[in-house]
């Protein structure tokens, strides 16, 4: 039993002023055949590190071919993209004859020239490996679940938690589900449910959380061997957006199909209901110096780095300034000029510096301030769950009694790791801004006193129905009020 194993991710938002090239690649994630550490370095990467364990205990040979991921950003370059895949779909060919190939993808990665860079590159491994080899893939759930994609591969599994903290065992899943595959054990077969909506769904509280639970326990009875919500990636404006309900059965179309239909009609029943309230920076900051003790953590969420944003916003910093709120920790920033600035002041220096708010206008303006520098790190880094991230060279500096976490890598705030490895306690803060929308919960929820979310602008509107999209599915929620037509013909609303 030959199993060959490759991973290609980024989460590209075609909103994003920040362009994805090879070297978004190549300095983030590369890894060539073989040179992969032992621990996940993304979670897409983790289908490489459960396949090596498994591989051992279950007697398969194992083909390895590159591990690459970027950081969400702008649309990716068709050369980047290009090389990428040629560089893989070779080591497949060069893998031949294989028993079984699994991805480790994103599904939300758009090129220049490719809407649907998954849909392609399946595609195109399935014509390497003919139509009786079982092709599977891992994928985040802010994913375009697109029909190239659904014809090409047997299995298609999401991450079920947001924030994602199943990676790992979700490619524990896809290993098992294709191994059983390729000995004749099962046949997959997948049904599909287009909820004709944009939404964000946190599964960390109710009613998502409910939700999860019970289509987990739907898993491994009456022939279901996979559910998987596609969330859908708000932040891409092409054909195949939308939340949709993915169930893979083994060979009971006609029962996957009703399944599919009968959960998706209960999550479009959930609609608007599964994120928290956006506040304005002021409200946010009222709200938090309201709280008794903290810290009270304050997500930027619309300046993610994980959703492809610059992550250099300075709007709520600047409010915290001139309001004279102190005993607060933000971060992190991303500015790498200022990072080698305080790198080449070093540690216990004092000097004016210009910081944050330089890749769009809607970063807001730079801060300029008298700022101590309070400790700078080669090669920092954070945690993520059981992954170790990379955030490149950083610094703490402290400006008015605020301590701020500078970063060279743009990389959203995940962990508390982040500060703790630039000498703060965010555990001890009154106020802790981070820049991410959803992930940094599983680590800073055990230390917080309060989550608030924070709307300080960005590239795109947190409403969705003043994107500028010209190119997604329509009828759709929440631009469309009724895409069913449940309660009569659909109606489409005013953009
Ligand atoms: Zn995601």
């Amino acid at each position: 039993m030959r199993l060959f194993i490759a991973s290609l991710h980024t989460e590209s938002n075609t909103f994003a002023p920040i362009p994805t090239d090879l070297q978004s690649f190549t300095g983030n994630c590369y890894f060539q055949p073989g040179a992969h550490p032992d621990h996940p370095t993304t979670t897409a990467s983790a289908l490489l590190i459960v396949a090596r364990g498994r591989s051992r205990a279950d007697g398969f040979t194992l083909i390895e071919g590159t591990v690459t991921g970027a950081h969400p950003a702008g649309t990716t370059s068709r050369h980047a993209y290009e090389t990428l895949r040629d560089e893989i779909l070779g080591q497949l060919r060069d893998a031949l004859p294989v028993d079984a190939v699994a991805l480790g993808l994103h599904g939300a990665m758009v090129a220049h020239g490719y809407d649907d860079c998954e849909g392609d590159l399946l595609a195109r491994a399935r014509e390497i490996v003919g139509s009786r080899v079982p092709i599977g893939a891992t994928l985040d759930p802010h994913c375009h679940m697109t029909p190239t994609m659904l014809a090409a591969a047997n299995a298609l599994i999401c991450y079920k938690e947001n924030p994602h903290i199943d990676f790992v065992e979700r490619a524990g899943e896809l290993v098992t589900l294709l191994l059983r595959t390729a000995r004749g054990e099962i046949r997959p077969v997948s049904s599909v449910w287009d909820c004709r909506m944009i939404d964000i769904f946190m599964t960390s509280s109710q009613p998502m959380r409910g939700f999860v639970d019970r289509i987990s326990a739907l898993e491994g009875r009456e022939g279901v061997l996979s559910i998987s919500v596609v969330h859908g990636f708000s932040g891409s404006d092409v054909p195949h957006l939308g939340t949709k309900m993915l169930v893979i059965t083994d060979n009971r179309k006609a029962d996957g199909d009703a399944l599919a239909e009968r959960l998706g009609r209960e999550l479009y029943g959930l609609r608007g209901r599964c994120f928290a309230e956006l506040l304005t920076p002021d409200q946010g900051l009222d709200r938090a110096l309201a709280t008794h003790g903290g810290p009270v953590v304050l997500a930027d969420c619309l300046d993610n780095p994980g959703g492809g944003l610059a992550g250099d916003s300075t709007t709520i910093l600047h409010r915290m300034l001139a309001r004279g709120i102190a005993d607060a920790a933000v971060g992190a920033l991303w500015d790498p000029m200022a990072v080698r600035f305080c790198h080449g002041a070093g540690e216990g220096a004092q000097l004016r510096l210009r910081f944050g708010g330089k890749a769009a206008p809607t970063s807001g303006v730079p801060v300029d301030a008298e700022v101590e520098v309070t400790k700078v790190v080669r090669d920092a880094t954070q945690n993520r769950a059981s992954s170790v991230v990379a955030i490149g060279d950083a610094a703490a500096i402290r400006v008015a009694g605020i301590d701020v976490i500078l970063e060279s890598t743009r990389v959203q705030t995940f962990d508390p790791s982040l500060f703790r490895n630039l000498g703060i306690e965010p555990a001890d803060r009154k106020i802790v801004v981070v820049k991410s929308y959803g992930h940094f919960r599983a680590g800073f929820a055990p230390i917080a006193k309060d989550i608030l979310y924070i709307d300080a602008g960005g590239p795109y509107p947190s409403d969705l129905r003043k994107v500028p999209y010209r190119r997604i599915p329509r009828p759709i929620w929440p631009i469309d009020n009724d895409p069913h037509a449940i309660d009569g013909a659909s109606t489409r609303g005013d953009r």
